[in-house]
């Protein structure tokens, strides 16, 4: 299928662990950045270099795992088994690093480089081995949690101005009904959802029902990963259709969610689900069932950005994603040419491998000791 059948033979793994300042600090789901750390794998073999992206933030506010987790998962236990491995090939890599359990981001991103370097070796872009069927993806943007209700309004208008087509607001308790309220009553027309980050409980529901005259897309992950009863309760409850980020761990994960109700929308992020090719797989499974579904986010670098961008331009996505420029984030990206927005949307990448080249003057500027 990629033109060779020798496979890779991975000569060596790098891990970079960088300190990307971001324009403005980030403040959501209980962690406040003001640069954003990441860890990039780069995977050395005879048929070149591939470059992996770990979704891990330097805290397990998010998740579980964070940066030092996923650098010694990856150099004690991940690496190991695919180093100096003959005929590895990224379908197989999921299965070679099943025997360690969890650890979904750091498997993410050893596959994703294992990707990066058979379809730079078979000069096949990402999106045509997924099979994209557009050359452009609508952009989308979440924002933080803001200080004030003025600064929430104003973020939003800048980030219209810009052209972006869908936005998405944090909340947290407390930080809620108000500011959203004041954002769909200077923005009436626009496309608005809400992500809570599971700050929320059963108890809440009554609250956050107030938000169902505001004409949300969706409200994401209102309470705890593992209670998906009690969002299959909330969908009832709310009319805002409810979509899961964090708990979908998987596709099992994912078709349990949809079926018993708690999930009406699906957030799709590569590295939560442990790589592109079960985020494929979640993909397939809802665009035959008619779920909608769009890329979530984690602040990638060019690198992780690029592959959702070509990701989500898979038939599925009918929603605009967490997809935003670079400059959105990052003053300085670590690829040669950063993502950019034009009309509103960001052109899929079309060169081989995830399609940009990375920086490498600019990761070694970031790279922590
Ligand atoms: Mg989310």
């Amino acid at each position: 299928m990629l033109g060779y059948t020798e496979g890779v033979h991975i000569e060596a793994i790098d891990l970079f662990h960088l300190s990307l300042p971001l324009r403005s600090p980030w403040r959501a789901g209980g962690g406040h950045l003001a640069d954003r750390e990441v860890l990039l794998v780069r995977l050395r073999s005879n048929l070149g270099e591939g470059w992996g992206e770990c979704a891990a933030f330097a805290m397990p506010f998010y998740s579980t795992e964070y940066i030092g987790s996923a650098r010694r998962t990856i150099e004690e236990f991940l690496a190991p088994r695919l180093v100096g491995a003959i005929g590895v090939d990224s379908a197989s890599v999921p299965g070679m690093l099943a025997p360690i359990t969890g650890h979904r981001m750091a498997k993410s991103a050893l596959e994703m480089a294992v990707l990066d370097c058979e379809l730079r070796a078979a000069g096949k872009s990402f999106a045509d081995y997924l099979g994209a069927t557009r050359d452009r993806v609508d952009a989308g943007v979440a924002i933080g949690i803001a200080g004030s209700v003025g600064d929430l309004c104003d973020a939003v208008a800048a980030r219209v101005d810009e052209g972006y087509r869908r936005v998405k607001l944090k909340i947290e308790r407390k930080r809620d009904v108000i500011p959203v309220t004041a954002v769909r009553e200077q923005f009436p027309a626009l496309a608005l959802q809400v992500d809570a980050n599971g700050a929320y409980t059963l108890d809440d529901l009554d609250h956050l029902s107030r938000l169902d005259s505001l004409g949300l897309l969706l409200i994401e992950q209102p309470l705890h990963e593992d209670d998906l009863l009690g969002h299959a309760r909330a969908a009832e409850r709310l009319a805002t259709p409810i979509c899961l980020d964090e708990s979908l761990v998987s596709v099992r994960a994912t078709e349990t969610a949809v079926t018993i109700g708690a999930c009406e929308v699906v957030n799709l992020k590569p590295g939560r689900v442990g790589g592109y090719l079960e985020a494929k797989r979640i993909h397939d499974w809802c665009l035959e069932r008619s779920v909608p579904m769009w890329c979530g986010g984690m602040l990638e670098t060019g690198l992780g950005r690029a592959a959702n961008v070509a990701l989500a331009a898979l038939p599925g996505f009918t929603l605009p994603g967490d997809l935003s420029a670079s400059e959105r984030f990052y003053q300085h990206d670590i690829v040669t040419e950063p993502i950019t927005l034009q009309d509103g949307t960001i052109a899929v990448p079309t060169g081989p491998g995830m399609g940009v080249d990375m920086d490498i003057e600019a990761i070694e500027r970031f790279r922590l000791p």
